[in-house]
């Protein structure tokens, strides 16, 4: 069984078809996934969507363990964010996670909302203070951030457990996230990246996830076209063939990573 521990299954992307996506997946063997908001907007219908199937099991013929949900708020949405409460209140036994959330200094047209580096830093905080309360892990987004993402970590009253999603640093940054107990998320470019083939083997096996991003971050042979969570198993054979093991090894692995950081 494979968990995708980071898919946005409620984008408007699969608005068409998203229970077809689901029962695909569970033909690929992906038996849980985790949904995360990047605002306050998609954390609520992510935590509907994930209460919907708790309370009707039978709707789309989906059991009921499915699906479970992260509420969080993206740096691209930092002007859109008013008040850490309007996560909080969301908060239930379908949350496992808080996220994403994070700092992206990758200079991005496109994003009016995204906020300036201090206040980027002050809504992680926040975020992460939340997960601290709650004792929930924490799925960081980062890009191009990383020094100041592990000085805002070692700042708080205590360092929170979580992954870093979509892992995309180098050498001396995957000993720095080791050293604070951080997973690390590996997604469809690890198909074709030839920065994550030198990193990959560095990342301690038991720190490793699968996630697939979907509907961004289609593995080979599907770039280009919109990602989903059945494409999982191309993810772990790379990662297989970077750690010179089977892909049985890492599917049983991650799983176990993502049943012990999450609790799912
Ligand atoms: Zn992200
Ligand atoms: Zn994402």
């Amino acid at each position: 069984m494979y968990i995708d521990t980071h898919c946005h299954l409620t984008f408007p992307e699969f608005d068409g078809d998203r229970t077809t996506v689901l029962c695909n997946a569970k033909k690929a063997g992906i038996k849980k996934f985790i949904i995360p908001g990047v605002s306050i907007g998609s954390s609520h219908t992510a935590v509907s969507y994930v209460n919907h199937f708790r309370s009707h099991p039978r709707v789309a013929g989906a059991p009921e363990s499915w699906c479970f949900a992260s509420i969080g708020c993206h740096p691209y949405e930092t002007k859109n964010f008013p008040d850490v409460r309007l996560l909080e209140q969301h908060i239930n036994e379908n949350v496992v996670a808080i996220g994403e959330c994070g700092l992206d200094y990758h200079a991005y047209k496109g994003f009016p909302a995204i906020g300036k580096k201090d206040e980027q830093k002050q809504l992680f905080e926040e975020q992460l203070l939340l997960a601290i309360k709650y004792d929930l892990p924490v799925i960081i987004h980062c890009r191009d951030a990383y020094q100041d993402i592990f000085d805002v970590l070692d700042a708080l009253p205590s360092m929170p457990r979580g992954v870093f999603h979509c892992f995309s640093g180098g050498p001396d940054d995957i000993k720095h996230i080791d050293a604070r107990g951080f997973y690390f998320g590996i997604d469809g470019n690890v198909t074709y990246s030839k920065q994550l083939a030198i990193t990959v083997p560095l990342i301690p096996f038991h720190k490793l996830l699968l996630e697939t991003d979907a509907p961004y971050l289609s593995p080979i042979p599907h770039r280009g076209t919109r990602n989903e969570p059945k494409y999982i198993p191309l993810i772990a054979k790379k990662i297989a063939e970077l750690k010179n093991c089977s892909v049985k090894e890492v599917e049983e692995q991650t799983t176990q990573n993502a049943v012990q950081l999450f609790k799912i």
